[in-house]
């Protein structure tokens, strides 16, 4: 059976630890999009970690991790990854590679590093991991796959002689950076192909088998809905569907094996870079949540960024879910709010004096302002908590008042960031 993790809100969501969690009755993890442009966090006896391309299944001795076809693969950072987990005590990961995925090159850092430059304050807030750069290429037919790698070297040296042509007229005239040198990016790739070549597999056909021979796989997403290029925030995107069903296309499997959608939703809000944020808060409210948030505080992954703050939103996440085709919610870090007398809740918002529940466009979303119902806090602290039953009756009544409001069913509350800090509804 397949299952997807993916993020219903603006990621960072938890969806590491829920991947983490479930890897343990799975054989194989998937990673089916992003690059390493952002992180999970996961907590286990191993201790604590920040993965950027590994999927997060990768600490068990029974599980494959793959990364697929839809990856932006950044070869030296997967290598130094592998590296740095085994270092600290856990087993070689069994990692297969798709022989699709294409690679992020360092000519794609550079461009993200210029265009960020260039943008000053009308920036995206890239991570300047050259993921849009890479993207770009991959559509613009200008990308390399790991296949490649293996090709004759005419081949490569002719296709590398046509992308440095091309790169070249930019680096040196828009951004005034010296040219790429063909014969350093042949090396560069020489070096991807000696550090990759052990993990490379068609990776569709493995997963073919593997569903047909009854595996459990979870295929695992990066970030959330609202970063989706075509349902998200556009333009403050990511470059790669966030959402389940590229699942199929980044993974080559089904679509219809897909049974399970795992929305994971964080039970009050975070956002990383540019973009409306209705639901966001400031000042000391913010800075005492960010403080106490996550595990930790809310500080990105793969930056340490601050991350911006907002209450639980209604509207973003019933929208989030929706289009993920969400079957389950994951609602997670709900520990966190144990502190607040009160705690308020974006229910819906305001554009042009209209109240709407529904999640509009991004012109319209820059003059919407929240709509809040305030719930009562529940003033302790619920870690370790195991039924549901047991949580306490305010702490119920706002994820039921969540559960309504998003219109999902939330089967699964997350109240601390260990594997076993789970509270499963049925
Ligand atoms: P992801 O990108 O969706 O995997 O999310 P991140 O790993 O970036 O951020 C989630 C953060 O919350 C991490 O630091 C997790 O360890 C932490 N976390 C996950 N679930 C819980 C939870 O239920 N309670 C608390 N306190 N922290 C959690």
């Amino acid at each position: 059976m397949v299952k997807a993790i993916v993020g219903a809100n603006w990621g960072d969501e938890g969806k590491g630890k829920i991947t983490d969690m479930l890897a343990q009755e799975s054989d194989i993890i998937v990673r089916f999009q992003g690059g390493a442009n952002a992180g999970h966090t996961i907590v286990n006896n191993y201790g604590k970690f920040a993965l950027h391309t590994l999927p997060s299944g990768v600490f068990y001795d029974h599980t494959t991790s793959i990364i697929g076809n839809g990856v932006a693969l950044n070869i030296p950072v997967l290598f130094r990854e592998i590296q740095s987990i085994v270092e600290r005590g856990v087993p070689t990961p069994k990692i297969l590679v798709s022989d699709r995925a294409q690679m992020v090159m360092s000519y794609h850092i550079l461009f993200d590093q210029c265009e960020e430059e260039r943008l000053a304050g009308k920036s995206f807030g890239s991570t300047k991991s050259g993921i849009a750069p890479f993207y770009s290429d991959k559509y613009a037919k200008i990308g390399f796959q790991v296949s490649e790698l293996f090709a004759d070297e005419a081949y490569l040296r002719d296709k590398i002689a046509n992308v440095c042509v091309q790169k070249n007229v930019i680096l040196e005239n828009l951004y005034h950076k010296p040219a790429i040198d063909p014969d350093k990016l042949y090396e560069e790739l020489m070096e991807y192909k000696e550090m990759v070549a052990p993990y490379v597999c068609d990776v569709s056909a493995y997963l073919w088998e593997a569903v047909q021979a009854g595996k459990n796989i979870l295929l695992e997403g990066q970030l959330g809905s609202m970063k989706d290029p075509d349902h998200g925030i556009y333009p403050m995107v990511t470059s790669s569907s966030t959402l389940a069903a590229y699942g199929a296309i980044g993974a080559g499997i089904p679509p219809y094996e897909i049974r399970q959608i795992i929305a994971v939703c964080k039970a009050y809000s975070s956002a990383v870079g540019a973009g409306a944020f209705v639901s966001e808060i400031f000042g000391e409210e913010a800075d005492e949540l960010r403080r106490r948030g996550g595990d930790g505080g809310e500080y990105g992954a793969t930056t340490g960024r601050p991350r911006r703050m907002g209450w639980f939103d209604c509207v973003a996440s019933k929208y989030g879910c929706r289009i993920q085709g969400a079957t389950d919610v994951a609602f997670t870090v709900l520990d966190v709010l144990g502190y607040l007398d009160e705690i308020p809740v974006c229910v819906g918002y305001e554009i042009d004096g209209q109240v709407t529940t529904d999640f509009p466009t991004t012109y319209l979303l820059s003059k919407a302002k929240p709509v809040y119902e305030t719930l009562p806090g529940w003033k302790c602290d619920i870690r370790g908590i195991k039924k549901y039953e047991d949580l306490p009756e305010n702490c119920r009544k706002y994820i039921e008042f969540v559960e309504k409001h998003i219109e999902c069913p939330i089967t699964m509350v997350s109240n601390g960031p260990g594997r076993d800090d789970i509270i499963y509804r049925k």
